[in-house]
């Protein structure tokens, strides 16, 4: 059995920067998303970087996608001890009038999806002893920052601010789950104005997914810093 990482929303942005990040380690890395040509490209490109990257057809919003993916990791004999729930979706609108379709997509996609899977892959690194989950939030889901953003994005990743308070204690001790901001990214979501590039905000990510065992455990943080509730 090999011990890999496995990054959501892997095949652009902060996603695909924190594949890049573990996999230039030597990690075995699974880049996952939504689309299996987007995933099969990004694939293709870092594997002729020589990179040990494999995919996962894996829409996090959907919970038949999440099962499916699951059990074709447990059919290739792939155990995850790293898991970064970074894939993430912001839809225009307030709170009060969004659609219908986006509020709920944006629960399913931003908190959902990875309670479930936290809840299928942290058993099995409680049985081997080790694990370690980051979860990508914003500073718009922050309460000191007044939960800012549009539609439902700040209250999601409150939520996920939340369920990440809540599992470190559920979880046990071996197993590491903590929140982080990435900062204002350019990405797609973040726009080309932003202030700091994907590689900078990996960093975090592979800090956190990497910590000792005498690391932090349901913290939050920006830059490896703790970051205000
Ligand atoms: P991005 O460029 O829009 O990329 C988002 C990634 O998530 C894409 O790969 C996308 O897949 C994927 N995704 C969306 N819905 C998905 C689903 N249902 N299943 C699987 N994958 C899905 O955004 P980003 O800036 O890299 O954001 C990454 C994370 O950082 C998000 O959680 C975001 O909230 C957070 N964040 C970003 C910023 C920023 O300034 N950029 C600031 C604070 C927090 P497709 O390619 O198929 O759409």
């Amino acid at each position: 059995m090999r011990q890999s990482v496995l990054v959501t929303g892997g095949n652009q942005g902060i996603g695909l920067a924190i594949v890049q990040r573990f996999a230039r380690e030597g990690f075995a890395t699974v880049l996952s998303g939504r689309r299996p040509d987007a995933v099969s490209d990004a694939v293709d490109k870092l594997r002729k970087d020589g990179l040990p990257v494999s995919g996962l057809v894996l829409d996090t919003g959907d919970r038949e996608s999440i099962k499916s993916a699951i059990k074709q990791l447990d059919d290739d004999g792939v155990t995850i001890s790293v898991l970064i729930n970074n894939a993430g979706i912001l839809p225009d609108g307030t709170l009060a009038d969004m659609s219908d379709d986006d509020l709920t997509a944006s629960f399913d996609i931003n908190v959902l999806g990875p309670i479930w899977l936290v809840r299928a892959l942290a058993p099995g690194m409680a049985e081997r002893g080790y694990g370690r989950i980051v979860n990508v939030s914003s500073d718009w889901g922050s309460f000191a920052g007044g939960i800012g953003g549009p539609g439902a994005y700040g209250v999601t990743k409150a939520a996920m601010n939340a369920s990440t308070v809540r599992l470190a204690k559920d979880l046990p001790s071996s197993i590491k789950i903590n929140a982080m901001h990435p900062g204002w990214v350019r990405t797609r979501m973040g726009g080309s104005g932003a202030a700091r590039a994907p590689e900078e905000a990996a960093e975090t990510a592979f800090w956190l997914g990497t910590l000792p065992d005498d690391g932090p455990n349901g913290g939050f943080f920006y830059d490896k810093k703790e970051f205000a509730w």
